[in-house]
């Protein structure tokens, strides 16, 4: 479901959105102060033309005054496409927004302390969200590279192993990435998911033009069900960034043919 917040149109799981200990957003293409235009709401350092130096973190400021979250605590780490995961200790805490200078390379953050939000961003690869109630919460970069790498069940076993809850009281959301009529590969990508997800229900093949298409959303919530997250404990409701019809709403590497100005973030928090 869409919320309107101040200049913002955020994306919100009506799943999560009902817990009272979380909070979460996915944001979307305007709103902020990036861009030729000056409206794009970009959250990503690199995709920061020369001159728009500051606009990532005034964007991520605008976030943070709607949702009433200070801005020092939003935590980020450098995207890689790998399979590491980050404990968010106060030494981290404020990653590249409190603490700029601090770039730590990973794709999955879990955190116990509350109002730090863990922040992703995405451009079609999959922002997958994980609240162990009252306890903590995990923030995953999954593009197909990390969803092979089971990057969503490994950040499972991080959060339980540091933080102690059971994985039937986990709460998941799987949030707006690529679709499965969309995410278009080649043989080879074929094969890497394949070897790791052989199951026909989330691959098809196009005989016309010699292309294989692939579920990543599905791969993840078989990852998360493979970890011991109930699948009715699994929310999996949101948008296709990729598809024609939702090109005024969201930024994606694959419709923009990598020229997007700009990347949406994924950020969830535990509340005080
Ligand atoms: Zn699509």
């Amino acid at each position: 479901m869409f919320v309107i917040k101040g200049s913002l149109e955020l994306y919100k799981d009506p799943l999560l959105d009902s817990e009272k200990g979380v909070g979460h957003f996915f944001t979307t293409r305007y709103g902020g102060v990036s861009g030729a235009s000056g409206e794009l709401f970009n959250v990503s350092f690199g995709k920061e033309k020369p001159g728009e130096s500051g606009k990532v973190a005034e964007n991520i400021a605008i976030a943070a005054a709607a949702e009433g979250i200070p801005f020092e605590r939003f935590t980020a780490v450098k995207q890689v496409h790998g399979d590491k995961i980050i404990k968010v200790t106060e030494e981290i805490a404020g990653a590249r927004f409190g603490k700029p200078e601090l770039v730590i390379e990973a794709d999955a953050m879990i955190t116990d302390i509350p109002d730090t939000p863990l922040l992703t961003t995405h451009g079609d690869c999959i922002p997958v969200y994980i609240y162990a109630r009252d306890r903590a919460v995990a923030m995953v970069h999954s593009g197909w590279r990390g969803t092979a790498l089971n990057i969503s069940g490994k950040t499972i076993e991080a959060l339980l192993r540091e933080y102690g809850a059971e994985p039937r009281e986990l709460l998941c959301a799987v949030g707006p990435g690529i679709c499965g009529k969309c995410f278009e590969i080649d043989r080879p990508v074929f094969d890497i998911l394949w070897n790791e997800f052989p199951y026909e229900e989330l691959f098809s093949y196009d005989s016309v033009k010699n292309k294989y298409r692939a579920d990543l959303t599905g791969m993840v919530l078989r990852s998360l069900v493979d970890a011991g997250v109930k699948p009715e404990n699994v929310s999996r409701h949101a948008p296709c960034t990729c598809c024609e019809e939702n090109s005024g709403r969201f930024f994606s590497h694959r419709r923009e043919q990598g020229k997007n100005e700009g990347l949406m973030g994924a950020a969830i928090w535990l509340k005080k």
